[in-house]
């Protein structure tokens, strides 16, 4: 095998949010850098920064800035305690705080403007959200400087090049592609260790976007699969990716391996790990992905690995591998006998959700089709429910749909494990177990790629039905 080269590592917010952490971050660069002759850091915002940025914005936008000073004091505090402490060099630590203070000061003038407004565009709140990740890189590269490390702090806005979509925009990889090597591989070349931030990026014409919260990640699967990396990090606060939640299930282990589809069903059910979207980039690129512990880092993580074979997955006992649940969901049913081998009633249905910009995590539709079902957030039930009477008015009006409707609070709960492919009985386990517990099953969805099973119970059997499943997990 070729000798590594090249590894990009992300740091989230707690691994950035303290002095303790951050002291551990600049060992953990040390030795990567050691054994990588190619090191890119990426940062998040510190922990709690990016929602207390967010909440500022939204208040300013019904016009209540009274809050303004105590964030602005908490920003300064937050930054400029670790600032004193991490960075020996004392005009580099001026320098420093002056370039973040400068940036809590454009905060509270884009509050005030948002506030004068009386709204909060997209935009504007991508202007506010950045705010965060630009602070802390400054931050993060002014401590590993002053550590004696060789960086060069630059904002990912440089050459991460994307679409308008504020809040959620799209890279353009060929764009980014280009800017990324231009930018990135002279430092690399003379083993200088770029610091960039995670989450933001920036239209051609220069204007701050954001990937989505928790885009991070994203930024980091971005940057390793255009440069190439031979491998991505993603530092955060446990040791990986886990059998279940632990605060559900004390016993539950970290998973030291874990396949791609696997890690794309947990992801997409609830685990809070890894943000959906860094998979793609770094499967399709064929990197190494590996997520650690900063506050533990000589514990392995878990790897990601390529699909192995599921027979030998189910061999070595690795069939069910993870349970998840993700909560305040509600179930809507569409109902009615004069459904029935109507074609369109669902592409309308769904047409109808879609509108309200609502994404669907489970379906099912019995085949008698006379009824169709599938999940919503809670918070979003309303207005699917209204969209949905609105799109089936002259139906409901007919009496062809008798009723559309929708449960209390519940919940998804998903078993994840290459292994149950072509391993017959898992089904039967799965609902033994969940029986044996008592838990009322009110739907089910198997994906086609057999990879999960997930099961809707009533809120309130959320733990009874994680603690049942995970018995499941051969230790
Ligand atoms: N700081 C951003 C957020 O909190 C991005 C990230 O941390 O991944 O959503
Ligand atoms: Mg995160």
């Amino acid at each position: 095998m070729p000798e590594k080269q090249t590894l990009v590592m992300k740091f989230g917010g707690t691994s950035v949010g303290s002095t303790k952490a951050l002291v551990k971050v600049i060992q953990i660069v040390n030795d990567a850098h050691a054994e990588y002759p190619r090191v890119v850091v990426i940062t998040s915002a510190m922990s709690g920064v990016t929602n207390l940025l967010l909440d500022s914005a939204s208040l300013a936008a019904q016009g209540k800035i009274d809050s303004l000073a105590s964030a602005e004091s908490t920003l300064r505090e937050k930054n400029f305690a670790v600032a004193d402490l991490l960075i020996k060099d004392e005009k580099l630590c001026e320098v420093t705080k002056r370039e973040i203070n400068d940036l809590i000061l454009s905060l509270v003038d884009l509050c005030k403007a948002i506030a004068v407004l009386g709204e909060a565009s997209p935009r504007a709140m991508d202007a506010v959200a950045s705010l965060g990740e630009r602070m802390s890189v400054r931050l993060l590269g002014a401590a590993l400087e002053s550590a004696g490390i060789n960086v060069n702090t630059i904002e990912s806005t440089e050459f991460i090049v994307t679409n308008a979509h504020f809040q959620n925009a799209h890279p353009d990889f060929k764009a980014t592609t280009e800017k990324v090597r231009g930018i990135l591989n002279p430092l690399l070349d003379e083993g200088i260790i770029p610091v960039t931030t995670g989450f933001i990026g920036a239209t051609p014409e220069g204007v701050i976007t954001t990937l989505g919260r928790g885009g991070s990640d994203y930024s980091a699967a971005i940057i390793g699969s255009v440069l190439p990396a031979d491998e991505v990090w993603i530092w955060t606060d446990v040791d990986g990716i886990m059998t279940t939640d632990p605060r559900i299930v004390p016993t539950a282990k970290t998973l030291s391996e874990i396949t791609y589809s696997e890690i794309a069903e947990l992801a997409y059910y609830g685990a809070k790990v890894l943000h959906p979207k860094t998979i793609r980039p770094v499967v399709d690129a064929g990197i190494g992905l590996r997520i650690c512990n900063t506050l533990n880092p000589t514990h392995p993580g878990t790897r990601l690995i390529a699909n192995a074979p599921p027979d030998l997955q189910a061999r070595n006992g690795q069939v069910v591998k993870a349970v998840t649940a993700i909560r305040n969901q509600r179930l809507v049913t569409i109902e009615g006998r004069g459904m029935l081998g109507v074609p369109g009633v669902a592409a309308r249905a769904f047409g109808a959700v879609a509108s309200t910009r609502t994404s669907v995590p489970l379906i099912t539709q019995a085949s008698s089709e006379q009824s169709i079902c599938f999940a919503v957030p809670a918070e979003s039930a309303t207005s699917v429910i209204n969209a949905l009477q609105a799109v089936f008015a002259s139906e409901i009006e007919e009496e062809d749909i008798d009723r559309v409707w929708m449960t209390e609070d519940v919940s998804i709960i998903t078993v994840v494990g290459v292994g149950m492919r072509h391993t017959p009985g898992v089904a039967g386990q799965v609902f033994t177990q969940l029986g044996n517990s008592k838990a009322n099953v009110l739907a089910i969805a198997q994906g086609s790629s057999e990879v999960s099973i997930s099961m809707v119970v009533a809120a309130a059997d959320t733990e009874l039905a994680v603690k049942a499943l995970h018995e499941l997990i051969v230790k």
